[in-house]
């Protein structure tokens, strides 16, 4: 276990949605640091200018504060290194292209954009891997200073070895070591003046002091590179993780667009806000997510606090992981169960507040018991409980009439019922269910036809929390009344 308290962070680039791989890459981290009472960071990589999604930043930030994953220091509140939004950090990424430079690891390239194309060409056909050709690695040190300095359109690329080999240590998959040749001369600053991730992530992570990185596998290819720029700068490496790769549901391939579409139309999402919308809660969400790739047992229910108890970074595992949306459905919905009732009202009253009801707290407190075993996601109080705040309700005459009985037989059992709970001091379970059970018994019928019968009548559906405890909360005085209208609705059928 890691007992020194860490420094690591979480270095979205605002080029997309926040999607479940994002909120993971962030979560383990965030357990990280919490664990060993380190720093949680937030780092906004926006140097990619053609790749810049404006609103992405700020959907980020939303969702990491939505699912609880609070950061310490970052892009918005600021904190001892940074600026934390690379954009605002030109310069330093400048000054350390040319440190490397100056240090004989890299080198200003002056070709133009047609003749590196050409290059490429060439070398495609002749079936070769596309790499630079290292023209401008001969020029003289003088000479490349005089044409930037005289402002030549340059890029700045590393001088990559060309013997040897790199061997770079991941936490989960042990050494990884490649021949230097088949490495490139990777362009750190681009003729913009910005950075390349390779040049600004390391760089950052010097600086911000990062003793964890945490990231998606996408960068085990240039995960070499990193180390090289990293010993060419003279620092201290990280510990390296990369974490799993997500596939689709069938577990073959990742997720396509036309699928992730697909998964929407089905109540589904991989994109949290989205997930947020839908009526998941961020306990479901997080449990979801953190045992994707974490190997712990995959039925494990865990609220962030015992995420934080258990979290070992050992554990995680760089085996690929399976979306899973009934899972999802599952923790959700267990984590729903376990919210205590003040807590699960106030989550599920903005749903009706929304649907235009008016809603007494009160009231709503006794309602949540009748339903929290029943919600999947917090929007499906709406169906099961939202006749609850209605003044009348609207029955479908034909649902009054109960399975294999006629209008006029039905009529006659809602009469018999109306005799027996206008009879009762009040209708609690207690004193209702009993002799409505008589009911049943003395006509001989099933109790979903009595009861299907007083069901749709009071609550205006077929479906419905437990019917006793559901007219409790109404009201005798109401439940009367709808009886009543119930049966001028069956007389005239
Ligand atoms: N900006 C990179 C990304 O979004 C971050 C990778 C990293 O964590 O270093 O993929």
């Amino acid at each position: 276990m890691d007992v020194e308290p860490v420094r690591v962070r979480f270095a979205p680039s605002p080029t997309g949605r926040m999607h479940l791989g994002s909120a993971r890459t962030a979560l383990y981290p965030y357990l990280l640091a919490r664990r060993t009472g380190g720093t949680f960071i937030l780092r906004i990589e926006d140097t990619d200018q053609k790749r810049f999604v404006p609103g992405a930043e700020k959907e980020l930030v939303e969702g990491l504060r939505w699912l609880g994953l609070n950061y310490d220091e970052g892009a918005d509140i600021g904190g001892p290194y940074g600026p934390y939004r690379q954009s605002e950090r030109r310069e330093i990424y400048h000054q350390h292209a040319w440190e490397l430079v100056e240090k004989g690891h890299a080198f200003p390239c002056f070709c133009t954009s047609d003749r590196l194309e050409k290059i490429r060409q060439e070398q495609l056909k002749r079936k070769e891997n596309p790499r630079y050709d290292g023209t401008c690695r001969k020029l003289d040190p003088d000479e490349t200073r005089h044409r930037a300095a005289a402002g030549e359109k340059y890029v700045v690329r590393f001088k990559m070895a060309k013997e040897g080999y790199t061997t770079a240590l991941d936490l989960l998959r042990g050494a990884i070591t490649t021949e230097n040749q088949a490495l490139d001369d990777s362009v750190l600053l681009k003729s913009d003046g910005l950075p390349t991730y390779h040049l600004a992530a390391m760089v950052d992570d010097h600086l911000m002091k990062i003793t964890h990185v945490i990231r998606g596998s996408e960068w085990l290819s240039t995960f070499p590179l990193h180390v090289n720029i990293i010993r060419a700068f003279g620092w201290q490496e990280p510990v390296w993780v990369h974490l799993s790769v997500f596939l689709k549901p069938t577990g073959k391939g990742k997720m396509s667009k036309r699928e992730v579409a697909e998964a929407i139309k089905d109540g589904h999402s991989i994109f949290i806000t989205d997930l947020r919308d839908l009526g998941y809660i961020p306990e479901g969400v997080l449990n979801w997510i953190v045992l994707m790739g974490w190997g712990v047992s995959e039925e494990d229910v865990m609220t962030l606090d015992e995420m934080i108890a258990r979290f070992d970074i050992n554990n995680l595992t760089p085996s690929p992981a399976a979306i899973n949306f009934a899972k999802l459905d599952h923790f959700n919905g267990t984590h729903i169960r376990a919210l205590r009732s003040e807590d699960l009202a106030a989550r599920i009253k903005p749903y009706f507040l929304q649907a235009g009801y008016r809603v007494e707290d009160v009231k709503l407190l006794k309602i949540v018991p009748l339903i929290r075993e029943r919600l999947v996601t917090l929007d499906d109080c709406l169906p099961f409980a939202a006749w609850f705040f209605k003044e009348t309700v609207e029955p479908n005459p034909a649902e009054l009439v109960a399975k294999n009985l006629t209008a006029s037989q039905s009529a006659d059992i809602a009469r018999k019922t109306y005799e027996i709970l206008s009879a009762l001091p009040e209708i609690t379970p207690e004193l209702a269910e009993p002799p409505m059970r008589a009911l049943v018994e003395q006509l001989g019928l099933s109790a979903n036809q009595v009861f299907g019968i007083l069901r749709v009548a009071v609550t205006g559906q077929s479906v419905s929390p437990p019917l006793f405890e559901s007219m409790e909360i109404v009201g005798k005085k109401k439940v009367l009344e709808r009886v009543k209208r119930a049966i001028e609705m069956l007389e005239k059928m």
